[in-house]
């Protein structure tokens, strides 16, 4: 099995520490070369299962000119072009303008989408289960799956998790 994958999320969330789990565990090609102007690949991850070819998405923000504009357009294609997004959030029940924002450019996106729950070594369970209802009511994701890219925990199952969409 082999496809493309891409990680979003506001900075901060854990993106690269995930990535860096998962590269340090499974062998990896890390490349920074740009291969096309629409999707730069990033890194590609080799397991037992396949591979997952994790392509760079450009910031989703608010277009607030020309440039803007154009840089929204690019992640929205690469959003549709992947097989899988995953998006990466820490546990929460508030659910921010930022999120919002997302959820409303993934609207017009019918790649599926992996809503990735980081930091869970970080609060308690209940916390877990909490923001797991909250996000539930912001958008139709394909799955949730919380993890912790810190310790590694249930970073197993969402590789499982992403090869279904391969
Ligand atoms: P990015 O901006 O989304 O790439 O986020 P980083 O990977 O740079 O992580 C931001 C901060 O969160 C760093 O201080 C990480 O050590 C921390 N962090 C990332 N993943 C986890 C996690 O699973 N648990 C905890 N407790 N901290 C994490
Ligand atoms: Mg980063």
């Amino acid at each position: 099995k082999s496809g493309f994958a891409t990680l979003i999320g506001r900075p901060n969330v854990g993106k690269s520490t995930l990535m860096n789990y998962l590269i340090g565990q499974k062998i990896a090609i890390t490349s920074n070369k740009p291969q096309t102007t629409r999707n730069r690949i990033q890194t590609v991850l080799t397991t037992e299962e396949g591979q997952i070819i994790f392509v760079d998405t450009p910031g989703i923000h608010k277009a607030k000119n020309k440039l803007g504009e154009y840089m929204v357009n690019i992640a929205e294609r690469t959003l549709n072009e992947v097989d899988v997004v995953l998006w990466l959030v820490e546990p929460s029940t508030f659910i921010g303008a930022g999120e919002k924002h997302i959820a409303q450019q993934l609207e017009r996106v019918k790649t599926p989408v992996i809503l990735v729950i980081n930091k869970v070594d970080s609060v308690k369970r209940e916390e877990v289960f909490a923001s797991i209802a909250a996000y539930k009511d912001l958008y139709d994701f394909a799955e949730i799956v919380p993890v912790s890219a810190r310790s590694g925990e249930n970073t197993r199952e969402l590789l499982k998790e992403i090869f279904k969409y391969l």
